[in-house]
């Protein structure tokens, strides 16, 4: 039994990873997916490429490191978080594409929600707001605009999931359905404080309870692969929505140990132990994960949704970029933006400012202005973006870390930022940070610290590993950037841009 076996289902493409027992990669396949936007606002992606993809990248790997399913001691699964699949339980076909996190197709319902003064009970009952980026509406949309959904979900005969709770479905030829308590708490009808799906939050959002998996805890065995893909037998042993698992797999197992992971948006978390944390001002607050003690850990969380996905669009939209790599020695040409602010609210704003209808803008431009300013102006936007979250991070930690008397509260402020995920290779953009938050950054070696973190719940839950200590030493550092100065001006400039692209596609 050689190896833990990730499979990293991610907003722009899957992953599957063989980790060792040091914790280092013995094999990584990857595979992009298509992005469908079918209208202003819409993100979806087909659900069986989803699972095809991730199907051939877990072979993929097994075939790279000559491995056999037998030595796989456990598959831990990690996912893009609240994209929402509905699908037949009878035939296992579903019935309208995933609709991705991004999507905000259902920003009216959310509106009408807020009116009917629904937004404090869902609020203290889930941690989250009320946005289109969880999943709640985007389920309630499906029933609502696919003929004959609600009826025939209040039969029984369909099934909701999460993207975790598609796969395991499908490895498991319909065994088992069932999600865990990190991506249950980021859909708008679970209970964070209880540990439950919520009745009173099911009848706001009109979904009939029969479509709910099952809940489990993140690192417990669920079931075998039943497919004869190359996969067969393996123990599924771990589940954890992808920036809970960069959290575990970053090692903060420490109150106020904090990540930051820059994928296709950029996620910071802080471990705040057994608080719920309730922030005033856009923060998020979410199950982390279940200590063995039985005690659950919950996470202060800021969402940033499109860091990554800028410098895609730089590549793709505008066709400025060959690839995401180029973006540094491209921006490291000229020695700043030139005066160029990009604001790249491109599916409206998340934390800390939360806003649908805001929409991408680029300001300062002049004749002067080349594509190096734009591609440093898209890097400095998405430390601008963390930055303000990380800013209201410390403030609610110094505001409600001493009224909670809560462990996490006097680390929060001044612990480095451990960065991690496909944008982290960028070290200009890691120093941009540095600067900006006024607080070392580190990157570690295994950047893939979501699909480690979903290797190492499962392998816990199946014995490679024996606890968080021995998984804390498999944490090494590539490297610190140190905090220079900031420049306070451009990050004042970038502010007035953000407030400006408010409102705009409302
Ligand atoms: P996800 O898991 O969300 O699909 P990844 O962690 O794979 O994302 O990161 C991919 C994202 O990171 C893409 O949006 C890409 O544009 C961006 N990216 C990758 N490499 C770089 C780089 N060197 N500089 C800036 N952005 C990058």
């Amino acid at each position: 039994m050689a190896y833990i076996l990730a499979l990293d289902q991610g907003t722009t493409s899957s992953r599957a990873i063989l980790f060792d027992h040091a914790g280092a990669i013995a094999a990584v396949a990857q595979k992009e997916f298509q992005q469908f936007y079918p209208q202003q606002g819409w993100v979806e992606h087909d659900p069986t490429e989803i699972l095809t993809s991730q199907l051939s990248c877990a072979v993929e790997a097994l075939g790279k490191a000559g491995a056999r399913p037998r030595d796989v001691a456990a598959i831990g699964m990690t996912n893009q978080r609240e994209t929402v699949i509905v699908w037949e339980r009878a035939s296992g076909k579903p019935i309208y594409p995933a609709i991705v996190w991004q999507d905000r197709r259902t920003a009216a319902q959310c509106k009408a929600l807020v009116e009917s003064g629904a937004e404090d009970e869902i609020t203290s009952k889930t941690g989250l707001v009320i946005d289109p980026y969880f999943s709640g509406t985007k389920i309630q949309w499906i029933l609502d605009n696919v003929e004959g959904a609600r009826a025939r979900a209040e039969r029984g005969e369909l099934a909701f999931g999460t993207v975790d709770s598609w796969l395991i479905w499908n490895l498991t030829s319909g065994n088992h359905h069932v999600t865990d308590f990190t991506n249950a708490s980021r859909t708008l009808l679970f209970n964070i404080v209880k540990g439950e799906w919520d009745a009173d939050l099911l009848r706001i959002f009109g979904v009939p309870a029969q479509m709910l998996p099952e809940v489990g805890w993140s690192s417990e065995r669920v079931g075998e692969v039943t497919t004869t893909l190359g996969l067969g037998g393996a123990a599924i042993a771990g589940i954890a929505g992808d920036q809970q698992a960069a959290l575990f797999g970053q090692a903060c197992f420490e109150p106020g140990a904090t990540k930051c992971t820059y994928g296709t948006g950029s996620f910071v978390l802080v471990n705040t132990g057994s608080v719920v944390v309730r922030s005033a001002a856009g923060l998020l607050s979410t199950v982390a994960w279940l200590e063995p003690s039985g005690e659950l850990t919950y996470a202060l969380e800021g969402s940033v949704f499109v860091t990554g996905a800028a410098i895609q669009w730089l590549r793709d939209g505008l066709g400025l970029l060959d690839n995401a790599g180029q973006s540094e020695a491209l921006a490291r040409s000229v020695p700043d933006s030139g005066g160029v602010v990009f604001v790249p609210a491109l599916t409206g704003l998340g934390a800390p400012d939360w806003d649908p209808d805001a929409r991408g803008a680029m300001f300062g431009l002049t004749r002067g202005t080349t594509r190096a300013h734009l591609v440093r102006a898209a890097l400095e936007a998405i430390a601008f973006e963390v930055r303000d979250v990380v800013d209201v991070m410390t403030a609610e930690a110094a505001a409600r870390g001493a009224a909670d008397g809560a462990a996490w509260y006097p680390a929060a402020g001044y612990q480095a930022l451990r960065a991690d995920g496909g944008a982290s290779a960028n070290d200009l953009l890691l120093q941009l940070q540095a600067d900006q938050i006024q607080r070392p950054v580190e990157r570690p070696v295994v950047a893939e610290t979501t699909a480690l973190g979903a290797a190492f719940l499962a392998g816990l839950a199946t014995g490679v590993w024996s606890s968080q200590a021995e998984l804390a030493a498999t944490w090494h550092l590539d490297r610190r950037f140190a905090p220079a100065a900031p420049d306070d001006a451009a990050h004042a400039r970038w502010r007035s841009a953000v407030e400006q692209t408010k409102g705009w596609a409302g």
